[in-house]
């Protein structure tokens, strides 16, 4: 745990919340600024602050429970669809720098913002991008 970290605490239940699903390692809870009835938030109970820092079989296990809890909210509360959306930086929208993942169930024209505008790709950017970008 990192001190003054609320997801931390959240968590670990130092701080209650309503959550939806708990194990050993995650505890998935109702975001308090719903984008959508049943928005939800998975945090894992140790601390990383993003996607990077996140252990790998951290990160595995994640999108296993994802997948569970986005199941049980979408059956549970008739919706149509569910985005899952995680953020990194304060550029990419993260506020509370404690990774977690978003599970935002989607209604029938519920008008919730999850998107973008499209741009378009152009040769040129597309040859740079490829240059650049090494995955180990
Ligand atoms: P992000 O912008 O990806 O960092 O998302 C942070 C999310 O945490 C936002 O959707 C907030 O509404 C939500 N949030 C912040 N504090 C709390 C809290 N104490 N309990 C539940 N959700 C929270
Ligand atoms: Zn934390």
């Amino acid at each position: 745990m990192e001190d003054n970290c609320i997801f931390c605490k959240i968590a670990n239940g130092e701080i209650p919340s309503a959550t939806v699903y708990e194990d050993a390692e995650f505890r998935a809870i109702l975001d308090l600024g719903p984008a959508s009835k049943g928005h939800t938030l998975i945090l894992p109970k140790t601390h990383a602050a993003n996607l990077f820092e996140l252990p790998e079989e951290t990160a595995r296990k994640a999108i296993l429970v994802a997948k569970k809890v986005g199941k049980a909210l979408v059956e549970g509360l008739d919706a149509d669809g569910l985005n899952v959306v995680q953020n990194n930086g304060a550029a990419a929208g993260q506020t509370v720098m404690h990774f977690h993942m978003h599970l935002i169930p989607r209604y029938d024209s519920d008008g919730a913002g999850v998107t973008w505008t499209p741009g378009n790709l152009s040769d040129e950017a597309k040859e740079e991008i490829l240059g650049r970008v090494k995955v180990d």
